[in-house]
C-alpha cells in the first residue's frame, strides 16, 4: 500500500468511527428508541388561510415518541411510537403537505371532527321545537359536521410545553347550519407513558348539539403497509347500533354475541370481515357504532395489536360509543400519502370515540344537546406499548 492509499484508508476509518459515534448519540438522546421514519417537512405546512397562519407542531416525549399536529383541522399528521425492536414506527396515515389535506374528497385523516361527529339523517334535527337543516355531504345525510366541519377550519394553537398543544376554535352561530356560538378547546398531550391524550371542551350561547372526536387512521404495522386485517382487536361492547343502507342507525340496539360484531375477546379484524352479513354489506366491512360497556369516567374500551411489529394500542374514553371503521372506502388509487404511499382498501382502521350517530333524532340514545351555562367535556386516550 502506498502513502496515498494509506491516507485514504485512514480517512475512511475516521469517517466510519465518527458516523457510528453520531448514531449512538442520536439514539441516546431519544431514549432507547431508534428512528425508522421521519416527520414530514414543516415547511410544507407553512401557509396563511384567511390571515391565519398554519404550522406543523411537533411534540416529543422522553422515550423519543413524537407526534406532529397541524392547526389546519387540528390534524394529527404523524405519530411515531416504538415497536418491539425499539424502532420508531409511524402508526397514522397522513400527507406530507398541507396542500393534500385541503384537496376535495380527502378522508378526514387525523382530523378533529365537529360540530357533530358521524351522521345525522338527512341533515335534519329539531331543538326546542325549532327545525334545523345542515349540509348534505354524504349521500342523503350530514357526515362529520358537513362541508365546513372542524376538520377544515384553522384553529388557534399554542404549544404550552414540549409535549402539549392547545387548540381553540370559535364556531359561529349558524356555521354549517348549527345554532349557537360554540367555543371549542382541544388539547393534545403526548405523555411519557406513550399516551396521546386528547381532551375536548366546549361552551355555547344557544342550545345546540355537540359530538367531538378525532379521526386518526391507524395501521400498527406502520402507515403505508397493506392491511390491518391481521391486527387483533378487542372492543368492550356487548351490543352495537345496526344501520340502514345509508349507515344511519335504525334505532335498535342489538347484541353482538353470535355475530361478526363480537369483539369481546381478541379477534383478528379480518376473521369475519367478508362474511355474508347484511350489516357488513352496508358498510363494505366494519363501519359501525359499538355501545361501550358502561363505567364511570375514563375507562379502557378497546385494544388493538399487530403481531408483526408487536405494537399494541389501548383506547380509553369517557364516551358511550365508538365507531369502528375498517378503512373500507380507502382506494389506494393515488400515491399521495406520506412518502408517496398509496393507502389502499382496509390499510387502516379508525376507532372514533363518540356519542351515537344520529342521536338528535333518536330519543333513546344518550343526548348530545348542550345548553348555555353547561360545559361539554370529554377525554380520550390512545395508549401505546409493545406485546410481551
Ligand atoms: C365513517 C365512514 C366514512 C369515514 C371517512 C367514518 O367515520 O363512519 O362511513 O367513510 O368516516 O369518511
Amino acid at each position: 500500500m502506498n502513502k496515498k492509499h494509506h491516507l485514504i484508508c485512514l480517512s475512511l476509518i475516521l469517517l466510519l468511527t465518527l458516523t457510528r459515534c453520531e448514531n449512538t448519540s442520536k439514539s441516546a438522546s431519544t431514549g432507547s428508541a431508534s428512528s425508522g421514519v421521519a416527520l414530514p417537512d414543516a415547511n410544507n405546512f407553512k401557509e396563511n388561510i384567511n390571515g391565519k397562519a398554519i404550522t406543523l407542531y411537533t411534540l416529543k416525549n422522553k422515550n423519543g415518541a413524537e407526534a406532529a399536529i397541524t392547526n389546519y383541522g387540528g390534524r394529527l399528521v404523524s405519530l411515531l411510537v416504538p415497536d418491539r425492536k425499539q424502532k420508531l414506527t409511524d402508526v397514522v396515515l397522513g400527507y406530507d403537505s398541507l396542500k393534500s389535506y385541503r384537496k376535495k374528497g380527502e378522508s378526514y385523516f387525523g382530523a378533529i371532527i365537529g360540530r357533530y361527529g358521524n351522521r345525522i339523517a338527512k341533515g335534519k334535527f329539531v331543538l326546542d321545537g325549532k327545525p334545523y337543516q345542515l349540509q348534505i355531504n354524504d349521500r342523503t345525510n350530514t357526515l362529520h359536521g358537513g362541508f365546513d366541519g372542524f376538520f377544515a377550519q384553522v384553529w388557534d394553537a399554542r404549544k404550552t410545553d414540549g409535549q402539549t398543544l392547545k387548540l381553540s376554535y370559535l364556531s359561529k352561530d349558524n356555521e354549517a347550519g348549527y345554532p349557537g356560538n360554540l367555543t371549542v378547546k382541544v388539547t393534545y398531550k403526548l405523555t411519557d407513558n406513550n399516551e396521546l391524550l386528547i381532551s375536548y371542551s366546549a361552551v355555547t350561547d344557544k342550545t345546540t348539539i355537540v359530538n367531538l372526536t378525532n379521526h386518526a387512521y391507524f395501521n400498527l404495522n406502520g402507515a403505508g403497509n397493506e392491511t390491518i386485517t391481521d391486527h387483533l382487536l378487542t372492543i368492550e361492547a356487548d351490543s352495537y347500533t345496526p344501520v340502514d343502507q345509508t349507515l344511519i342507525p335504525t334505532g335498535k340496539i342489538e347484541k353482538v354475541s353470535g355475530t361478526p360484531f363480537d369483539f369481546t375477546r381478541p379477534t383478528l379484524i379480518g376473521a369475519r370481515i367478508n362474511d355474508k352479513n347484511v350489516q357488513l354489506g352496508y358498510g363494505k366491512g366494519y363501519d359501525h357504532n359499538f355501545v361501550l360497556r358502561a363505567g364511570s369516567g375514563l375507562r379502557k374500551v378497546a385494544t388493538v395489536s399487530s403481531p408483526k411489529t408487536g405494537i399494541a394500542m389501548e383506547v380509553l374514553t369517557e364516551e358511550p360509543g365508538i365507531q369502528f371503521y375498517s378503512g373500507n372506502f380507502l382506494t389506494g388509487t393515488t400515491h399521495d400519502g406520506k412518502g408517496k404511499a398509496a393507502y389502499g382498501h382496509r390499510s387502516a382502521f379508525c376507532l372514533e370515540t363518540q356519542h351515537f350517530p344520529d342521536s338528535p333524532n333518536q330519543p333513546s340514545f344518550p343526548s348530545t344537546v348542550l345548553k348555555p351555562g353547561k360545559e361539554y367535556k370529554t377525554v380520550t386516550v390512545y395508549k401505546f406499548s409493545v406485546l410481551k
